[in-house]
């Protein structure tokens, strides 16, 4: 998607050679018109799929997440973060390892508002190891439910979560795919393979 390339190129930041910030437009400040634009694409792409509801992560999948949902007409559910007191204690969870920070957190979502009968496009900001993604794909399964695809705003290619997930059957689809960051300089899949 160009229009994000343009933004990431514009001011994404480098931090060493595998962390990019882009807290401007998606991170910390949102940029309202791209997330639109973000939905539409991802509703463009799973067009014609059957996509009950649009699952992501608090809090940084939430904004993309959202947009997407909007577009899809589809209602969004946030896993939330354990330390979460008003979830009630019906809930289905599953522990993911945060690339970010180098910790594990519990995830987790109410029996409420996934059913069997679900069919689940989940949408995150990044997608990297793809940890974030499994632990949503978990607890998806442990609702019975099936999921219909994964959206990500910014995969680095260069991290082999996306390989993983699509040699396992899963679509991915990914609005900006980054090749390498090597020495703060981003290169986008597209870039490498047309040699620009
Ligand atoms: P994964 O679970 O695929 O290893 O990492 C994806 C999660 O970690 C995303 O939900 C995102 O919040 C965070 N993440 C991974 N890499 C980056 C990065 O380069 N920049 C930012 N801002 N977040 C990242």
């Amino acid at each position: 998607m160009k229009e994000l390339e343009d933004r990431i190129r514009k001011e994404g930041r480098v931090i060493g050679d595998s962390i990019l910030k882009v807290d401007s437009f998606l991170n910390h400040q949102v940029d309202p018109v791209l997330m639109d634009h973000i939905g539409a694409e991802f509703a463009d792409l799973f067009h014609g799929v059957t996509i009950t509801k649009v699952l992501t992560l608090e809090a940084s999948g939430i904004a993309p997440a959202l947009a997407a949902a909007y577009h899809l007409g589809v209602p969004l559910i946030f896993a939330k973060k354990s330390g979460s007191h008003n979830i009630g204690s019906d809930v289905y969870t599953s522990v993911v390892h945060s690339f970010t920070y180098n910790r594990d957190y519990t995830v987790q979502v109410s029996r409420a508002y996934l059913a069997s009968d679900d069919r689940v496009l989940i949408v995150d900001d990044f997608l990297a190891n793809g940890a974030a993604i499994r632990g949503m794909m978990e607890l998806i399964a442990k609702a019975g439910a099936s999921c219909a695809g994964v959206g990500v705003v910014v995969e680095k290619a260069f991290q082999d979560g996306g390989q993983q997930l699509r040699s396992s059957g899963v679509r991915v689809e990914s609005l900006a795919r980054i090749a390498s960051m090597k020495d703060g300089e981003i290169q986008f899949v597209s870039e490498e393979n047309t040699g620009n």
